[in-house]
């Protein structure tokens, strides 16, 4: 690709932003580069790369590629989403104050609560869709404000350039977890945040085939305490993994593409159910936060939540589907299906899953890309057991 590519549509990036042809034998792909060491020419001269942990070839086409995606300075890759979240709390020192939304992935929720609190990081748990919640949360010591958006299960919305300027009034960076979105749909650099992650293990990779992580930086300032991090604490991402994530995203624009139109299609089905309650996703007018949605992401992506009533219904649709997979996870082609209160969210008191909405009859889907028809008579047949 010659010429400057911030200039060039969003699939092309995609396919190739930060891959050149390979200069030794112009190989399309970037090869896997599976080596520790790198030979140097001679005592002081080497190529620009030494070690293994500090350089690879594929992982570094892959931290350029997505930090076109997002528009950002820099990118970082992980060895998972959870070892670049690990990587991105090391900002913060020791005293300093984070604000998290309270419904963040549970894995980010654990490691703030029952690793980093060792280290003397004090986190606030606020509803991050309530601007005025971030405010009153905000201390002179609130070093960063951290979101999701949309989160998980229940699609809760939080206003990104609202939540960057309170967080720059008070002198804190904005992070945000952009899984479940994508670059494709939201880019939340560009409404002002300061580091987007990814755990790539989702939609970015998109085969549920490698575990992955991602940090973009808008910031130089940030993305040489990455990179030194990286090099330092070194929970990179091996270089097999980096190759199956390139893969993967050269695809993301069409598989998002396909993503939302059946999940629109099966949200649209849900939503006129009579056996159905309320249905979470964002791409129907009454779901909370919709408006805001529109207006920072172009599209409604294919995950939704929906409530069968009780537990027991839960289980008949879970225990009656054929086409859709019960398991956790996200972002994959196949459809999956899952059981917030007793599976992704099993760590949460009763009454706190109450208060969030996680109740016992509620089921989530990811909505892969099998042909739509397939997926909606699969529902109907597991619906019609209740
Ligand atoms: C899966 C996930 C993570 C953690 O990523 P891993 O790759 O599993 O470590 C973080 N945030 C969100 C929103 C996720 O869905």
């Amino acid at each position: 690709m010659k010429g400057d590519p911030k200039k060039l549509g969003f699939s092309t990036r995609a396919i190739h932003a930060g891959q050149e042809p390979d200069p030794a034998t112009g190989a399309i792909n970037v090869p896997i580069y599976a080596t520790s060491t790198y030979v140097q020419d001679e005592l002081g001269k080497h190529k620009g790369y030494e070690y293994a942990r500090v350089q690879n070839p594929t992982r570094e086409a892959l931290e350029r590629n997505i930090a076109s995606l997002e528009g950002g300075l820099s990118g970082h890759a992980y060895a998972s989403g959870m070892a670049a979240i690990s990587t991105l709390m090391t900002m913060v020192k020791a005293g300093e104050h984070i604000v998290a939304s309270h419904t963040v992935y549970g894995g980010t929720y654990r490691l703030l609560t029952q690793v980093l609190d060792r280290y003397d990081l004090q986190t606030s748990w606020v509803d991050t869709s309530n601007l005025d919640e971030i405010e009153a949360a905000m201390t002179p010591q609130t070093r960063m404000l951290f979101v999701e958006t949309p989160t998980n299960p229940m699609m809760g919305i939080t206003d990104l350039a609202g939540a960057a300027e309170i967080a720059h009034r008070h002198g804190a960076v904005l992070a945000v977890d952009n899984t479940f979105a994508s670059p494709y749909f939201q880019r939340p650099l560009e409404h002002g945040a300061d580091i987007v992650m990814h755990s790539a293990t989702k939609f970015l990779n998109g085969h549920s085939d490698a575990l992955g992580g991602l940090l973009v930086a808008a910031r130089p300032e940030d993305g040489e305490w990455f990179a030194f991090v990286s090099k330092s604490a070194g929970a990179v991402l091996g270089p097999f993994d980096a190759y199956l994530t390139l893969r993967g995203i050269k695809t993301l624009e069409v598989r998002m593409e396909r993503h939302e139109a059946n999940g629109r299609t099966l949200a649209d089905y849900l939503d006129a159910h009579g056996k159905v309650g309320r249905v979470f996703y964002p791409g129907l007018a009454g779901h909370p936060g919709h408006d805001v949605h529109r207006r920072q992401a172009s599209g409604f992506g294919a995950l939704i939540s929906f409530d069968v009533g009780s537990l027991a219904g839960a289980k008949i649709v879970l225990d009656r589907v054929r086409v859709m997979s019960l398991a956790e996870s996200l972002g994959g082609i196949e459809t999956l299906i899952s059981h917030p209160a007793t599976m992704t969210h099993a760590a949460v008191p009763t009454a706190e899953r109450q208060r969030l909405g996680i109740v016992d009859g509620l089921v989530r889907l990811s909505v892969g890309l099998e042909n739509v028809a397939d997926l909606l008579a699969d529902l109907e047949q597991a619906l019609a057991g209740l």
